[in-house]
């Protein structure tokens, strides 16, 4: 069966609410038993460190790309480590070859990298989808900004809808699984 990888990007910082490790950690967990292959930043910081905690302890297989100012960031779990010279290589590698992105809550390296993508895919230069984790309404700021930018016509509404977001880990799981 082909290999289906999916990117996640999140936090990289350690104070954020633990409820939204918790559903990043169940949600590679669930994700992994699926067959998909997790490529991430790949380091031991915030939310990036707990999945690549989670996904080695369950066996499941993680990619992690990360610049080479960051050695000695990088996770010693993951299954495959790769070093590139920018972040937007970095950005670029981590997308390679996904059936989707997922940005789980995170700040702005999470929303320049799930921006990227969005506005590639709508160029027709990415083909994979597009999820967003809006665990307790983190997004909702930002589905506002869309819908702002669909009324304001700076977006179309078939591009806006590019972006699809999921109020729990199971609804995300719900939309990951059909990609099988
Ligand atoms: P942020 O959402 O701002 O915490 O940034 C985390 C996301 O951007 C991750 O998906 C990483 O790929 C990337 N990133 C930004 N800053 C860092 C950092 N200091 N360490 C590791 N990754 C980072």
């Amino acid at each position: 069966m082909e290999e289906k990888k999916v990117a996640v990007f999140c936090s990289a910082s350690y104070t954020i609410d633990p409820l939204f490790n918790e559903a990043a950690r169940e949600f590679v967990t669930k994700a992994a038993s699926e067959g998909f292959t997790i490529v991430s930043g790949g380091t031991i910081k915030g939310t990036m460190g707990v999945i690549s905690d989670a996904l080695e302890q369950c066996g499941g297989k993680h990619i992690g790309i990360l610049p080479r100012f960051m050695t000695g960031l990088e996770h010693k779990g993951l299954s495959q480590t790769i070093w590139v010279d920018t972040m937007s290589v970095r950005k670029e590698m981590m997308r390679e070859g996904t059936c989707a992105v997922v940005a789980l809550p995170g700040g702005v390296g999470t929303l320049d990298e799930m921006i990227e993508t969005h506005t590639l895919k709508k160029l027709a230069q990415y083909h994979g989808e597009i999820f967003v984790l809006n665990l307790g309404g983190f997004y909702d700021p930002l589905a506002g900004l869309l819908d702002y930018y669909v009324k304001t016509e700076m977006l179309d509404k078939a591009s806006r809808d590019m972006v699809r977001f999921a109020s729990s880990v199971e609804e995300l799981m719900e939309m990951l699984v059909k990609l099988k």
